[in-house]
């Protein structure tokens, strides 16, 4: 009931600002012209295969110091915006805030963002990056499903909801480095029905990649279960100061 009488309102007032609540101009979208600007979206040249921007404009696209490092699962990700900023302030007031009327901007993003890469025929399954019951329930709804949904709704992709499970819970991991964030994760993922994965090329999607950690479990586990391809798109890429690099 809540939800509706906030869509109601949303309808009824002029756009607010996702990040400010500036009231926006008619020709304004989203964010206002204050907040647009210090938002920055992901252009090339990027990490062919993380998709983290690099900070040099002279280089061109290739594998960033921590995917030379690292093992990769997943194929390629993708993300829409640097995750800092009136970006990351809207996503935040999304998620915790309870600001439901983001949901379809932010799968508006999403959807752009995906036929910018790939296109319809590119994937047989859209899988959510889930949540453990007990996130879940403290938080009422799962981010990234909402966004599954969306994106699905537009490209005709299918989409599972139960295939993918959070078995273990994990603590916020805001500070952790790489390496512990892939310990943290390790084990907590499990594909419940693997036959309905087999030979299938899968599209992972969450809000935000920060080290990788979790889409790179995800995708391990996914592929581990029989999958023939895991890629990820996200909304936004966590940019820290040491993979933000031009190396
Ligand atoms: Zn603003
Ligand atoms: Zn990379």
């Amino acid at each position: 009931m809540l939800f509706h009488v906030e869509r109601l309102i949303q309808f009824l007032l002029p756009s607010q600002c996702h990040c400010c609540e500036r009231f926006l101009e008619e020709d304004q979208k989203g964010f206002c012209t204050d907040c647009l600007s210090k938002i920055r979206w992901i252009e090339p040249p990027i990490c062919t295969l993380c998709g983290v921007p690099f900070l040099s404009q002279k280089v061109d696209s290739h594998h960033c110091g921590a995917c030379l490092t690292r093992r990769r699962y997943f194929t390629m990700a993708r993300a829409l915006g640097c995750y800092e900023g009136p970006f990351r302030e809207a996503i935040h007031r999304w998620k915790y805030e309870e600001k439901h009327h983001l949901t379809s901007f932010f799968g508006e993003k999403l959807v752009e963002g995906f036929w910018r890469y790939w296109d319809s025929h590119a994937f047989d399954l859209l899988i959510p990056v889930p949540l453990h019951t007990k996130r879940l329930r403290e938080r009422g709804f799962n981010q990234a499903l909402l966004l599954v949904k969306e994106l699905s709704r537009k490209t005709q992709i299918p989409y599972a909801k139960r295939l993918l499970r959070k078995i273990k819970p994990t603590t916020p991991q805001v500070h952790l480095s790489g390496r512990e964030r892939e310990r943290e994760v390790k084990g907590s993922f499990h594909v419940s029905r693997p036959q309905e994965i087999q030979g299938r090329s899968i599209l992972l999607i969450d809000d935000v990649y920060t080290t990788g950690a979790t889409v790179n479990e995800c995708a391990k586990v996914l592929l581990n279960a029989g999958a023939e391809r895991v890629d990820v798109l996200t909304l936004a890429h966590a940019v820290m100061s040491s993979s933000f690099t031009d190396q």
